[in-house]
Order: structure tokens, then sequence, then C-alpha cells
């Protein structure tokens, strides 16, 4: 169920509507004279509805000059307790300054609205109901709440959003007490599904530099001399590719020797083109940056890797030529240093050194381009997601730009190839860049997803 709170400035009846919601006995009660309580709650029944409902009519009786200041931050407070607000304004006055101004407050606290023009009886609202809809709050629904005109309306509009709230409740429930074991038996699953078959090989593509080493590399995961033995014809221009059992992994690669043995045959220059690149990446569910210690996050390199990000491909970095380098731990920290500066779009990518010439290092680069095609395939369950957000948002709330508060709602992940989720908040449009950061590298830590792009997007709920 969820909680509505029914807001406005004094006397446009916010109150005859929280009793005929929930039913006199209880509110006469509440009513007692000299009983000023700030927020009033009650269970609400609305046809077949049944929800929580705040009344912040409990201020009506004050008069002094604090009026404005305690109701605006009464209002407030209702607001952050409720999931939807109904804000109600008086039909037969029109909208007022003082309605404006309560306008305003919703609109900051990005609350879900409901617009109801009340004392709208006949056809007494219908000039209030037309001035409403300049408020910007959407399509006014027209209520008596004294003689219970506009109720079926009401509940028609309500009703979705109750239907939301359940659905909502349902997927979140497990969160409460999550079964972490067999939500993550239901990943691993999943995970098992999208392993490499020979049906569906895993695909690469070696991109780098001129002579980096690909071809070397290319020849040593196939076992053979591609450059003696040439290409194959491939299927399709775009795809080029050649197969293998890498490891025990059934394997495509794109055949970066053969394009490159064309070349030679041509007498061209013995580069990849841009779109040779272009095209690798395209084929590429993990894409392999081969750097040449020597000369290592060339311009080149960077572009290419960079498209390879933006295109969602996984992206494993391998340093070739290690067998060359003899201060190997010094090394290491410059490289890592440039990849963070150089390539910062790539935080979590790993970076493994190899030798093409002597193999070494060829095990460990298998084992990080199998797991990156994991994790770029990788679903997480709503409940496990929402377990961490929650935890997120606690250790570090949205920002309130514009002194509007950001809340954020739920998350789910919506696709994957590469993992996207999308993150249900008010003022989608004000997230700063830095707190889909946080929530991206979170991800990547907290789910152990080295490789892939991780696609966060936030939405309002409309
Ligand atoms: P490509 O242009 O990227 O395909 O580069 P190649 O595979 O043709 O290699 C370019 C040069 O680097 C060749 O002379 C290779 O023998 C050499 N090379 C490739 N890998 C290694 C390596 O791991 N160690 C050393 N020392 N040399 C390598």
């Amino acid at each position: 169920t969820f909680t509505l709170a029914i807001v406005g400035r004094p006397n446009v009846g916010k109150s005859t509507l929280f009793n005929r919601l929930v039913g006199r006995k209880l509110a006469l009660v509440d009513d007692q004279p000299g009983v000023t309580r700030d927020l009033r709650e009650g269970d609400a029944r609305l046809m077949d509805l049944r929800f929580t409902v705040i009344d912040t009519a409990g201020l009506e009786e004050v008069t002094d000059d604090s009026l404005q200041g305690r109701m605006r931050r009464l209002t407030e407070r209702a607001v952050d307790m409720a999931d939807i607000c109904l804000f109600l304004i008086d039909g037969r006055v029109g909208v007022t300054p003082s309605d404006e101004v309560f306008a305003d407050i919703l609109r900051k606290r990005g609350a879900t609205v409901i617009l109801g023009v009340n004392k709208a009886e006949g056809k007494a609202g219908d000039a209030g109901a037309i001035e409403a809809w300049g408020l910007g709050l959407g399509e006014p629904v027209r209520l008596s709440a004294e003689h219970g005109e506009g109720m079926e309306d009401l509940y028609h509009i309500l009703r979705p959003h109750a239907e939301g709230f359940a659905e909502r409740a349902a997927e979140d429930a497990p969160v409460v007490d999550v079964d972490v074991t067999e939500a993550e038996a239901e990943e691993e699953a999943d995970l098992e599904a999208h392993k490499p078959t020979a049906k569906r090989p895993l695909q690469i593509a070696v991109i780098g530099r001129p002579n980096a080493g690909k071809s070397t590399l290319i020849n040593k995961i196939l076992g053979y001399d591609r450059l003696l033995t040439g290409p194959e014809a491939g299927i399709t221009r775009d795809a080029i590719s050649v197969r293998t059992e890498w490891m025990g992994t059934p394997t495509r690669i794109f055949d970066t020797a053969g394009m490159r043995k064309k070349a030679r045959i041509n007498d061209k220059l013995e580069k990849l083109s841009v779109a040779d690149g272009i095209r690798a990446v395209r084929f590429a569910e993990v894409v392999v940056v081969l750097l040449d210690v020597e000369i290592p996050f060339e311009t080149q390199d960077l572009r290419i890797a960079d498209f390879a990000e933006t295109e969602g491909r996984a992206v494993v970095v391998a340093v070739n030529k290690w067998d060359l380098e003899d201060e190997k731990q010094e090394k290491l920290a410059e490289l890592k240093e440039m990849f963070e500066r150089l390539l910062p779009q790539l935080r979590g990518a790993p970076m493994v050194t190899v030798s093409a010439k002597t193999g070494r290092g060829l095990d460990r680069l298998h084992a990080a381009i199998l797991k990156a095609h994991d994790v770029w395939n990788r679903r997480i369950t709503t409940a496990r997601l929402n377990t961490w957000l929650s935890a997120m948002t606690e250790a570090h709330p949205p920002p309130a730009p514009q002194g509007r508060r950001i809340k954020l709602r739920y998350m789910t992940q919506v696709k994957t190839r590469p993992p996207g989720f999308v993150v249900m908040c008010s003022h989608p449009d004000l997230m700063p860049e830095s707190y889909r950061r946080y929530l991206v590298n979170g991800l990547r830590d907290h789910f152990d997803m080295p490789g892939t792009p991780i696609r966060v997007t936030f939405r309002g709920q409309g």
C-alpha cells in the first residue's frame, strides 16, 4: 500500500477530504478542540483501495504570523513521508499566490502530485479547474470533499499508482531479508547460459598500433602461423574471423593478421586503418587493446580504446613485449598511472602483461578476457541491487542541487552486453555526473565487474 498526503493552503478543504477518506469517527476523535496535532494520519479507503492518508490541516486554526513558515515546514515533512501528494486548491476562489507557493514546494521536493480542485460541486469549480492548469502540475481532478463528488475520478487516478506501488513492493520485498545465496545462484545460472559454446563462440578482436604484436599474439593463440596459411574467406566483409579453440574456449578472433597479409600483398601501408579498427570493435564482444610496452598508450591506442568503450564493448588491456622489460615493478606502476590518467573512461578494465612471442602471460590474458566477457553478460537481481542501493544512498545521499532533494526510489537492470541499469528517482535531470560515477564505481567494486562498461541512467516516475 501507499501513503497519500493531502496538502494545500488553509481552508481549501483538506480536513473534509481527510474525514471522507478515513471515515468520520476517527476524524472526530482527532478533532477534539484544543488538540492541534501537526500531522494527522489515518487508514483510508476509497472503494477497493486501502492506503494511508496524511493531513496537514492541524494548523488551520493557528492564526499567528508564523503560520506560513510552519505550514511550509509541515507540508515538506508530509511530502517526504508520502508516496503521492494530493494538492488541493479551492475551485471557487481559483489559484491564489499562496497556492503558487505550495505548488513550488511540491515541485522542489520532486513530489508525485495529483492536483485536486475542491469545492467544485456542480459547475461551481469550472473556472477554478481551468485556472488550475496554469500551475503546471498536470490535469486537475474536480472534487467536492463535502458532497463526495469526484471520488470516482480520484479513485481512477490513484489506482494505477497503487498498482505501481504494489508491484514495486513485490519487487522490493526480498530486500528486507534477501536470500543472498539464492539470488547469487540465480545470477550464476544466468551467467552459465552465456558461456561461449561451439555455436556461440567468444568473439574477440586484438587492436593496437602497428608493430604492437597483434599478428604474433593471434598466431600464438591460434597455435599456428596464420601468415603462412593465408586468410580464410570471411562470410562478410564486416566479420572476417578465424575460429579456434583457445584453452578450451570456442573462440572467434577478428582476423587482424589476415588483413595485414592482404595489405602486404597489395604493398600498402602495414597498418590497420581507422575503419578496420572500427570494424574490429564492432565485431568483438571483448576488445583486447594491445600496447607495446616500449611505446604504450599511443594516440591511436587511446582513440580505439575510447571507441570500444563508447560502443559498449568489454575491454582488456594487454601490455606486450613484457619480456623486453627489466624494471618490471617500476614499469608496471608507471603503466597503471598512465592508464588512469589517459583512459579514465576505462577505469576497471584489467591490465595484463604478456609476451606474445614467448607466450608468457597468455593464460592470465585468457582468464581476464573470459572474466570480462562474463561481467559484460552479467545480470544482477533487483533484490540484490536495491539492497546495495540503499546502503550506497545511506553512506552518501544524493545532493540537493538548487535546493531540490533528489530521492532515489529503486533500481533495476534493464540490459546486458554491456550491463545497463535504470535508477528511478525524482529530478533525474538534476542528477550530477559525480553521483552517477559514484554509483557506477560502486557497482563495479561491489559486484566485481572489471572490464565492462556500466551504463546507469536516471529516470523520473513520469
Ligand atoms: P602487429 O603489427 O601488431 O601485427 O605486430 P607484429 O605481430 O607483426 O609484431 C611486430 C614486431 O614485434 C615483430 O618483430 C615481433 O616479432 C615483435 N614482437 C611481437 N610480440 C613480441 C613480444 O612479446 N616480445 C618481443 N620481444 N617482441 C615481440
